[in-house]
C-alpha cells in the first residue's frame, strides 16, 4: 500500500466511501499518484449497487462489455462475460477479480458506515466518524456512494403493522424463501420489471401495485458467444473511445444524422422495427431528435406502446401496463429494460393492480395491503420504491463544510455542484457522479471523474497546495448551464410523474435539475478542459500563504 504522501497530520492522503465501481476505480487513479487510500464501506462486501441490490433478476441495463472499468487493457482481454446483461452475481465476480487482480482489498474497510464528515478548516483536512466512534481524517475525502444507491421508503399508513417480511428491493435479504409465497410488490419502475419473471416461476403469486406505467423497452438478453466475445476482445480500444464519445456513454453507434423530422412516416416505421433488437440503442440508434422533438418522441413512445401491448393476452391489463401518450413522453421518466416482465402478465400467478385510478393503496395492515376495493393478502411485501437519486447517499449523514454547513442544508432548494464533482462550501471534497453530472453509462462516468480527481490531486500535490476551494462562480455557472440544456429537453416533464431524473420522487425535497443532459461526451470533454486549463473552477491555497 502507498504511504502517506501529503505530509500533513492525517490518516490517509485519501478516503473514498463506498466499495463499488466508483471505489475501486479510485483506489487504481489515486494510488497511481502516490496517495495512500482507504475505502469505507458498511458493507460486508465489494460490489455498491451490486452488492444491495441483489435481488432475483437483478441485472445491468448496459450491455455487459461496455459496463467494465478500462484503465487496464489486460483486464479487459482477461475477463469473460457469460451473456449480454450480466446478473448481479457475475457484475459483483467482475469486480472481486478487479480488486484481486489489482491487489485492492488492503485497501477496502467493510462493515464500516460513515455516520458523519466533517471539514476542518484550521488543519485543511476532513474528519470521517464510523458507526463504531472511530475518527479517521484525510486530506481528501471523495463520495464513491453511487448515484442511486440511498432508497426512498415511501410513507405509507401501517407500513410498521405488517407481520411478514417487508423490506426495500435494495435490501433484498439473502436467505429469503419466497418459493409458494404469496408476494406483493410496490413500484412497476426498472427494479420491479427485472424481479417480477423471476420470482413468478416459484412464488405463489405476484402482485404488483402499479401507480404510473412506463415504457418498456425489449433488453432481448442473449449469450456471449465466443465469436461475439472474440471480435469485442480484438476491437477494445474502439470501444471505450466509442463509449468516451457518445452522449451517453455507451459503446452505440450515434448520432445517426437522421431525424424523424425529415424521414417520411413509412420509413420511421422500417427503421424503428429494423433497430428493435434490444437495449437502449433502440432510442440512441434510430433518430437523433426522439428526445427533444414532440412529435418524434411520441412517434417512439406509440410504437413502444403497441409493441408492449402485443406482448399482453388480456385486453385490460395491456391497456394499464402500456402509458397513456398523452401523460408524458418516453425518458421522462427512465423506462426499464424487459427480459420477460410483459409476458409474465400472461401467467397465471401475476397481477398488475392500478393503484392510481381503480383502486389507490389505503394502507398497509397486517396481513397485507388494504387498496380501496379491498383487502389483499402477502407473505411478502417488497418495496420496489426507487431511490433519492443523485444526492441521496450524500445527505444521509451530516457532511460539514467549512462554514458548518451540511450538503443536506446547502441543497434544500436547489442542487448545486460544479460538473457534479464538487461544491463551493466544501474544500477537499470530491464527488463522483454527483448532482448534475450526466446519466450515462455509468463505469463510463465514473472513470472520465476519477481521472479529474486524480489530476487535481496530482497538481495539488505536485505543487504543494494545501486545500482547493470550489468557486461559487463556476458553480452557478455550472448550475445555470445544466439548467438552460435541462429546460430543452422532454426529460424536463419529469416532474409531472414523480421521475427520480428530477428527484421528483422524494417526498422530502421538492423537484430540481438533477442531471446534465447536454451530452456525457461533451460532459468529459468539459472535464478534460478543466484539467488542462489547471481548474479554473478551484481556487488552489497553501497555508502560511
Ligand atoms: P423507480 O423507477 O423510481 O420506480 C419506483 C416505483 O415505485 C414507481 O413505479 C413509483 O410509482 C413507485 N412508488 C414510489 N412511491 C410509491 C408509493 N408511495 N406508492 C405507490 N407506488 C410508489 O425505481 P426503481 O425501479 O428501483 O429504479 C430506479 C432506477 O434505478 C432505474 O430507473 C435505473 O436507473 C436504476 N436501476 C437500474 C437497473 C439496471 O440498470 N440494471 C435496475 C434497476 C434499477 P410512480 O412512478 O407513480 O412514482
Amino acid at each position: 500500500m502507498a504511504t502517506r504522501k501529503t505530509g500533513s497530520d492525517v490518516d490517509f492522503d485519501a478516503i473514498g466511501i463506498g466499495a463499488g465501481f466508483a471505489g475501486l476505480a479510485l483506489i487504481h487513479y489515486l494510488r497511481q499518484e502516490g496517495l495512500s487510500v482507504r475505502i469505507l464501506d458498511r458493507a460486508k462486501d465489494i460490489g455498491g449497487t451490486w452488492n444491495w441490490n441483489c435481488y432475483p433478476g437483478a441485472a445491468t441495463d448496459s450491455e455487459s462489455y461496455y459496463y467494465c472499468l478500462t484503465f487496464s487493457k489486460d483486464l479487459l482481454q482477461k475477463w469473460s462475460w457469460t451473456k449480454r446483461y450480466p446478473g448481479w452475481e457475475e457484475t459483483q465476480a467482475y469486480l472481486k477479480f478487479v480488486a484481486d487482480e489489482c491487489d485492492m482489498w488492503p485497501h477496502i474497510q467493510f462493515d464500516t458506515e460513515v455516520v458523519e464528515a466533517e471539514y476542518l478548516a484550521d488543519r485543511g483536512c476532513w474528519r470521517v466518524t464510523t458507526d463504531d466512534g472511530e475518527t479517521l481524517t484525510c486530506k481528501y475525502l471523495v463520495s464513491a456512494m453511487g448515484m442511486i444507491s440511498e432508497p426512498m421508503i415511501p410513507k405509507i399508513k401501517g407500513i410498521e403493522r405488517f407481520e411478514g417480511p417487508i423490506f426495500h428491493s435494495s435490501r433484498w435479504p439473502r436467505d429469503l424463501d419466497y418459493a409458494g409465497k404469496k408476494v406483493a410488490v410496490i413500484g412497476a419502475g426498472s427494479t420491479t420489471v427485472q424481479m417480477v419473471p423471476v420470482l413468478a416461476e416459484t412464488a405463489a403469486s405476484v402482485t404488483v401495485f402499479q401507480r404510473t406505467p412506463n415504457y418498456i423497452l425489449p433488453a432481448m438478453q442473449r449469450p456471449m458467444t465466443s465469436e461475439w466475445e472474440k471480435e469485442i476482445k480484438e476491437n477494445y480500444d474502439a470501444i471505450v473511445q466509442k463509449c468516451r464519445s457518445h452522449s451517453f456513454g455507451m459503446a452505440f453507434d450515434s448520432p445517426t444524422g437522421r431525424t424523424v423530422a425529415d424521414t417520411a412516416p413509412d420509413e420511421v416505421q422500417r427503421v424503428f422495427e429494423e433497430n428493435w433488437t434490444g437495449s437502449f440503442r433502440w432510442v440512441f440508434e434510430t433518430f437523433d431528435d426522439l428526445l427533444t422533438n414532440p412529435e418524434a418522441n411520441r412517434l417512439a413512445s406509440e410504437f413502444i406502446t403497441r409493441k408492449m401491448k402485443e406482448q399482453v393476452d388480456d385486453p385490460e391489463t395491456a391497456d394499464l401496463v402500456a402509458p397513456d401518450l398523452d401523460e408524458y413522453p418516453l425518458f421522462a421518466k427512465r423506462p426499464p429494460l424487459d427480459q420477460g416482465y410483459l409476458k409474465s402478465l400472461n401467467r397465471d400467478n401475476v397481477t398488475l393492480v392500478d393503484i392510481k385510478d381503480k383502486e389507490p393503496l389505503v394502507e398497509i395492515t397486517e396481513a397485507g395491503l388494504r387498496t380501496t376495493r379491498k383487502d389483499h393478502e402477502f407473505d411478502i411485501i417488497v418495496l420496489a420504491t426507487g431511490f433519492k437519486a443523485y444526492t441521496g447517499a450524500l445527505e444521509a449523514f451530516p457532511i460539514r463544510g467549512s462554514e458548518g454547513e451540511t450538503l443536506n442544508e446547502k441543497w434544500r432548494k436547489s442542487s448545486d455542484s460544479i460538473m457534479g464533482t464538487c461544491v463551493a462550501g466544501f474544500p477537499n471534497l470530491f464527488i463522483i457522479t454527483g448532482p448534475q453530472a450526466p446519466f450515462a453509462n455509468l463505469p463510463t462516468s465514473i472513470e472520465q471523474n476519477v481521472i479529474w480527481i486524480a489530476r487535481c490531486v496530482q497538481k495539488m500535490e505536485r505543487e504543494g497546495y494545501d486545500v482547493f476551494e470550489p468557486r461559487i462562480a463556476a458553480e452557478r455557472e455550472w448550475t445555470k448551464h445544466t439548467a438552460d440544456i435541462h429546460n430543452q429537453t422532454l426529460m424536463a416533464r419529469g416532474d409531472e410523474v414523480n421521475s427520480w431524473m428530477m428527484g421528483a420522487n422524494r417526498d422530502d425535497k421538492a423537484p430540481r435539475v438533477l442531471i446534465y443532459f447536454g451530452g456525457a461526451n461533451a460532459y468529459y470533454d468539459r472535464l478534460d478542459q478543466s484539467a488542462d486549463a489547471g481548474f479554473p473552477e478551484l481556487e488552489f491555497v497553501k497555508f502560511g500563504c
